[in-house]
């Protein structure tokens, strides 16, 4: 892997979380947060002119990308004293954002795939990033920088975790950097595990508190890949490492670990749901009679045989 030079372009995509019911909790409004967004994005297509840029929203339903738009399509006023890029990504993100919050009120009351209504698809949403990100480093001859940057209001789906988890491991091997803007609420098991495996930022912004979100974003996020290296970050101290359980999509402290596909389990089972293995509970039995006496039903690691291993995860 080539080290990034100071004159290589980026790719950001920016994933806006615009899950209503979530936003309707949080003490910055959805459209201050679109406008101090919007104000990154042109300070972001301000610094380099081969800056490239992808705008994705996602909410509870859906995932759309609201930038780039077919110009064919486009009906936006002409303004010669706005840049035009600017103006462009402008109107498209604010107008798009606001059909995608219309559209989850009318459709309220819609099956939800097990999705929460206060929960945003995000698994969706980072998958179609790293997609779209692929068919533009494929596309251009020269080096790009990606980059992604979640703006998070929604809570953790659980129902998700592993296909989160996945598109979080093909972004590391893409040397895609994800960095998490959340605005409100608890904090993000998932998304704190995106940014640290990824190597990208996880800001918590104390909006309630008078922290500005867009300050944040501009002394963190705007930097490219060749300037973080001379940066010093912000550190995520506390990371919560813990992760969903397979059977019920719960976060569990301690589970049971299949030893051959190294699925997570809150309860012991006698096969793997996920690739079907019959655990041998016979040795692990067999040791603990010996050692103890007596026979219990907690199965330990055994050599050469399908056991379940026990699991703490902190
Ligand atoms: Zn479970
Ligand atoms: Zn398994």
């Amino acid at each position: 892997m080539s080290e990034p030079l100071e004159s290589d372009p980026s790719l950001l995509v920016v994933v806006l979380d615009v899950n209503a019911s979530a936003w309707s909790k949080s003490p910055l409004t959805v459209g201050n947060a679109l406008q101090q967004m919007v104000i990154f994005i042109n300070a972001y297509l301000a610094l380099k002119p081969e800056n490239k840029l992808v705008v994705l929203a996602s909410n509870k339903r859906e995932c759309k990308c609201l930038y780039p738009v077919d110009r064919a399509n486009a009906t936006i006023e002409r303004d010669i004293r706005v840049y035009e890029q600017f103006r462009v990504v402008d109107a498209t993100v604010l107008s798009g954002v606001q059909a995608m919050l219309s559209g989850a009120e009318e459709t309220v009351g819609d099956p939800n795939r097990g999705i929460e209504e206060g929960q945003t698809l995000m698994s969706r949403a980072l998958s179609k990033a790293l997609c779209h990100i692929h068919r533009v480093v494929d596309s251009t001859t020269s080096k790009v920088w990606s980059r992604i940057l979640v703006l998070s209001a929604a809570d953790d789906s659980p129902r998700e975790y592993i296909s989160l988890m996945n598109t979080i491991f093909a972004a590391q091997r893409m040397s895609v950097l994800i960095d998490i803007c959340k605005v409100f609420g608890g904090d993000s098991v998932f998304l704190q595990q995106a940014a640290e495996i990824t190597g990208g930022n996880y800001l918590k912004v104390d909006t309630a508190g008078g922290e500005s979100m867009l300050q944040t974003l501009m002394f963190t996020c705007l930097a490219d890949h060749y300037t973080r290296e001379v940066l010093v970050a912000p550190t995520n101290e506390t990371i919560d490492f813990r992760a969903t359980c397979f059977c019920h999509k719960r976060v569990v402290d301690i589970g049971y670990v299949c030893s051959v596909c190294l699925s997570i389990f809150c309860e012991m089972a006698p096969v793997c749901s996920t690739c079907q293995t019959k655990f041998s509970f016979r040795i692990a039995r067999a040791e603990s009679a010996q050692s103890n006496g007596t026979l219990k039903q907690s199965p330990k690691p055994a050599a050469a045989t399908a056991a379940m291993s026990t699991l703490t995860l902190s």
